[in-house]
């Protein structure tokens, strides 16, 4: 038996490959592990899949930082949850997983060079080479939100300026909204907006498309994908944005990884990244 494990900054989420299920995150370190552990002996896992949004040291199976759950820094999470459970344990990054779980059950199978990014709260990226999770030398692979795309630019959660993620995200919408408008709503509101055919609203949507593209060309440039999905809250909501984004990067890109691509819509919502997790460790990708 297997398990895969997201945790969130809202939900700890469960796959067991039949069922999904998801309880509320705890607050501190002790209780999570409770939480982790506790599910993984009722359900008899041998192996385990536990994705965590930030950076994870493969190797060492350590969190080295999760912005959205700070008391996970430098949590040795795999040794912890082995030595309560009689199970073997890989931490993988969330969007890593999430990338080997429509790779493997959505819309990327069949890719040999599949890219997914995540675009919601933050702008998340994995990769899967011929079969295999990108995972670098530590795990730290794909980290596309933080790629700098202005010198200078604005400001990102990751204290970096002018990466990717500061105007392709929930928070980068809300500032091209704020920019045209004054106004400040959320992200959903905005999509909402746009909807009903608000212009502010559309051209906030279309700036953030347009450094998407400029992203989605890099990738192109560095990797040559036949498939790109997208998956997430913005883009779930938003699917018209595909078509935009897709006719565009493949204007500004080199004619022949152009040619090549197509740009998806995500398949498997919210429990991808726990199922990515089940398969990696059933198929034993991560230490
Ligand atoms: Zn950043």
């Amino acid at each position: 038996m297997s398990l895969g494990i997201d945790i969130g900054g809202t939900f700890v989420k469960f796959t067991d490959g039949e069922r999904n299920w998801k309880e509320k995150t705890p607050e501190s370190t002790e209780e999570l592990l409770n939480l982790i552990s506790e599910a993984v002996i009722r359900e008899k896992a041998r192996r385990v899949g536990i994705v965590v949004a930030g950076l994870v040291d493969v190797k060492r199976g350590v969190v080295t930082d999760s912005p959205n759950l700070k008391f996970l820094k430098d949590l040795p999470l795999k040794s912890e949850i082995e030595r309560r459970t009689a199970s073997t344990v890989s931490i993988v990054n969330d969007a890593t997983a999430a990338a080997y779980g429509e790779y493997s059950l959505g819309v990327g199978r069949g890719s040999s060079l599949f890219i997914c990014l995540t675009l919601g709260t933050g702008l998340g990226g994995g990769a899967v080479i011929d079969g295999k999770p990108l995972l670098g030398a530590s795990g730290s692979a794909m980290e596309v939100g933080h790629m700098v795309v202005e010198k200078g630019g604005w400001l990102c959660h990751c204290g970096r300026r002018g990466c990717l993620e500061a105007y392709v995200s929930s928070y980068g919408l809300e500032r091209f909204y704020h920019m045209e408008t004054g106004e400040s709503i959320s992200s959903f509101k905005v999509i909402e907006r746009a909807k009903k055919g608000e212009k502010a609203a559309l051209r906030a949507l279309s700036e953030m498309a347009s450094y998407l593209s400029l992203g989605l060309m890099n990738l192109l440039h560095l990797f040559n994908p036949d498939i790109v999905a997208l998956s997430g809250g913005i883009p779930t909501h938003y699917p018209e944005l595909l078509e935009k984004v897709e006719r565009k990067t493949k204007e500004i890109a080199f004619p022949q990884p152009a040619r090549d691509f197509s740009l998806k819509l995500a398949r498997l919502g919210e429990f991808s990244g726990a199922v990515g997790a089940l398969l990696i460790a059933r198929n034993q990708l991560v230490y």
